[in-house]
């Protein structure tokens, strides 16, 4: 049974140093893609339910790996929070945004884009003014920059997050939270917090059609946000049925494949231009 044990413990043991090691070559591999500019940064589209019209865009990076596949930040930002490079790639992301949207201006103005922020990033002293570096450099109005922020990470660190946060929203940065609904019980952080717009979750609008209580939970959400001047942003729309039916709730904007998948700055670029007023 000894032996057993330490044949059981040895086997386990080269478990864990095989997915240590696996998570650092990761890493060398995300400090290698940070230093050769690997990181892409795609966007996509958020329309105006009513008028269909192009509102927006969400900047979601991407990372071309060497062997040439593009790796969707699902398999690695998680990585990057790790090792502290999400703070670097953060940034990166949030510059080469701004620069884009600042472009987008020429074509009928107020176009905004959102940017995904890690609490990692939040957690920076320096963040809020790395922020306004990157506004001041880019010249894109504080106003057409949404910072999106998940549930839990605004909740987790409360009071941490409030004056990086006041200091974003004082200077006309807006504050979006991130798959609302998915992450914390009580709302009354939504008081608490100077929140600009709710980004419900692509979990309720999946099955909005044959479902009824996320039908429900959204008619919900819509009320709320009314209640509160909060703005509302539907995620993962990929049908018109789901188009139709999250506008006859209220919700005047929505994302999702059913506009356009995630792409590369020229084809959005394209895509603006092609409507074009
Ligand atoms: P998210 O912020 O919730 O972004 C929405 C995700 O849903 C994106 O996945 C988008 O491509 C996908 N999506 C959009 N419309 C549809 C649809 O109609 N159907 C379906 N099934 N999916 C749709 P993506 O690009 O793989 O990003 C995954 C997550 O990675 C993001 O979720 C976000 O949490 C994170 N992420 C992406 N870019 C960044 C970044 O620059 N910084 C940080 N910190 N996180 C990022
Ligand atoms: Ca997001
Ligand atoms: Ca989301
Ligand atoms: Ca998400």
């Amino acid at each position: 049974a000894k032996r057993e044990g330490r044949n059981c413990w040895r086997f386990y043991s080269h478990d864990i140093e095989e997915s240590l090691r696996t998570r650092m070559a990761l890493q060398r591999s995300l400090q290698h893609a940070m230093e050769t500019r690997a990181f892409d940064v795609y966007y996509q589209p958020k329309v105006d339910l009513l008028t269909g019209a192009i509102v927006g865009a969400e900047a979601l990076v991407r990372w071309r790996r060497g062997d040439g596949v593009l790796v969707g930040p699902a398999d690695f930002i998680a990585g990057t929070e790790e090792s502290g490079l999400i703070v670097e790639l953060g940034l990166f992301v949030l510059e080469e945004a701004c620069r884009a949207a600042q472009l987008w201006q020429s074509c009928g103005a107020g176009i905004s884009v959102a940017v995904n922020v890690s609490p990692r990033q939040l957690t920076e002293d320096t963040f809020a003014g790395r922020v306004s570096d990157i506004l001041e450099r880019t010249r894109l109005p504080a106003g057409l920059l949404q910072l999106e922020i998940t549930e839990g990470t605004l909740v987790n660190q409360l009071e941490h997050h409030r004056t990086a946060m006041e200091w974003l929203k004082d200077h006309g940065v807006l504050i979006a939270i991130d798959d609302f609904g998915t992450g914390y019980s009580s709302l009354s952080y939504l008081k608490r917090f100077p929140i600009d717009v709710l980004k419900i979750d692509q979990h309720f609008v999946r099955n909005l059609l044959v479902d009824r209580s996320d039908r429900a939970i959204i008619t919900a959400i819509v009320q709320m946000a009314q209640g509160l001047g909060l703005q509302l942003v539907a995620e993962g729309v990929e049908d018109a049925g789901q188009a139709e039916t999250l506008a006859a709730l209220g919700c005047r904007t929505a994302q999702g494949y059913f506009y356009g998948r995630p792409m590369p700055l020229p084809a959005f670029r394209q895509l603006l231009e092609s409507r074009c007023p």
